[in-house]
């Protein structure tokens, strides 16, 4: 399935508060966040989970790592520090089927996680 929410996004189908964008990964605000900070980084390209990564998705892999860290810290909040997550299919919590970096930042966080 690669009509997701998220894939509806990237098109401008669906309105979304977006903070980061290059030619591989779109950054947004979560709609229910989680923290003061809760932005997701996703890979234009459709992928439906971690698992479903290829070798040839290690640098867009990476890209997404990246964005998260440079938004941190352009925002200012790298050195305080932040948390990021990929949840993968149904224990882990996914429920959008298009690979996304949650970044989570502004608030201590608790471990482990719920
Ligand atoms: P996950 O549970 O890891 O699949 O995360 C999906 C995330 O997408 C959740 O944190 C939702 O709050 C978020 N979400 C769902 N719909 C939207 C939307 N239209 N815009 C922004 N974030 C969304």
């Amino acid at each position: 399935m690669t009509d997701t929410l998220f894939t509806r996004i990237i098109a401008r189908e669906i309105p979304a508060d977006i903070v980061y964008e290059d030619d591989h990964v779109l950054g947004f605000r979560d709609i229910a966040p989680q923290a003061p900070v809760h932005v997701l980084f996703i890979p234009k390209k459709h992928i439906a989970t971690l698992n479903d990564l290829a070798a040839e998705d290690t640098e867009l892999a990476g890209r997404l790592i990246l964005a998260a860290a440079a938004y941190a810290k352009s925002e200012g909040f790298a050195d305080k520090g932040y948390r990021t997550v990929f949840n993968c299919n149904g224990d882990g919590g996914q429920a959008v089927y298009h690979i996304h970096l949650h970044l989570l930042a502004g608030r201590q966080l608790g471990w482990p996680p719920g």
